[in-house]
């Protein structure tokens, strides 16, 4: 593989890209936060960094895993947008961490369970599909469903 190819645009290399994601969901349980992880990859498929939800840690209802990894990043790369990266998620964006994720400029979205799976284990709050978010981004974003769904299933104690 040449060093202009990026791992993560192969099913293996976002099956990585979600293990880092994961790993990080199960530091949060650890930790008693909520079974929720994610993951910012550049653009050339470098992890930037790896955050869980801390919602219950920082009393803070908007502190996702997705949008704590988003601010994270942005100011590990010193930029206010990410453009080009790469989100990993172990579930599917809800509604505000789908609009931050365009608002940041990425462009690829890869995640594990469905808002179905949140659903079935009682993460229930607002029940949107990503896509209707994704869609009407002026940015072209590729959604990568599905990814390692068993293991980010999981982590909801679901089968
Ligand atoms: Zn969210």
């Amino acid at each position: 593989m040449s060093a202009s190819e990026n791992m993560l645009q192969t099913e293996e290399g976002r099956a990585g890209g979600m293990r880092a994601a994961l790993d990080a969901a199960r530091h949060g349980i650890l930790a008693g936060q909520a079974p929720f992880g994610a993951a910012i990859f550049t653009e050339q498929g470098e992890l930037i960094v790896a955050e869980h939800n801390q919602v219950r840690k920082m009393l803070d209802p908007t502190a996702h895993a997705e949008v704590f990894a988003i601010r994270l990043a942005c100011r590990l790369i010193d930029r206010q947008t990410l453009t080009g990266c790469w989100l990993f998620t172990t579930c599917e964006p809800c509604p505000m961490c789908a609009t931050a994720a365009v608002f940041a400029g990425l462009r690829h979205v890869v995640y594990g369970a469905s808002v179905e799976d949140a659903q079935e284990a009682g993460f229930s709050e607002l029940q949107l599909p990503s896509r209707q978010i994704f869609d009407r981004s002026s940015d072209e974003i590729t959604v990568y469903p599905n990814v390692l769904r068993q293991e980010c299933r999981a982590l909801f104690n679901l089968p």
